[in-house]
């Protein structure tokens, strides 16, 4: 399967792991936008959020502690951090096996859309 993140879970292409299980891999992401940036994906490959199904649901659990986790780890877990899941072309989604993103070191920004206001 022509899959980038397949293909880091099996050792093809290089990535900076952080953390596995027999569930999970995290490694850092390549192109941060914080800090700390990593991503937890899980072993199974899965397109897009909508693709969860009903037997996943303690997969997706799973990658949500280790995301909490790594943020203990890393120290900021108290002062706080960003998990993303993007989902799809209106998410931002470029890579099509899920991922959470976890950012964290640095206050960041909310929301990511503002309406513009109405003038009269
Ligand atoms: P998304 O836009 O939510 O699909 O996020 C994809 C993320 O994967 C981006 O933050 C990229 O910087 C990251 N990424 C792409 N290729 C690699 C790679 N080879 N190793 C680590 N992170 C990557
Ligand atoms: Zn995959």
């Amino acid at each position: 399967m022509d899959c980038l993140f397949c293909k880091i879970i099996q050792e093809e292409i290089p990535a900076a792991i952080i953390y596995e299980d027999e569930k999970v891999i995290a490694f850092n992401d390549i192109n941060p936008q914080a800090p700390f940036h990593a991503l937890v994906i899980p072993r199974q490959h899965i397109r897009t959020l909508n693709d969860i199904t009903e037997p996943d649901r303690e997969l997706v659990g799973h990658m949500i502690m280790v995301a909490a986790k790594l943020a203990e780890q890393q120290g900021f877990a108290g002062d706080g951090y960003r998990t993303v899941l993007n989902c799809n072309e209106h998410g931002g989604q470029t890579v099509f096996h899920i991922h959470l993103h976890v950012l964290g070191g640095k206050a960041m920004g909310w929301p990511p859309y503002q309406a513009k206001l109405k003038t009269l």
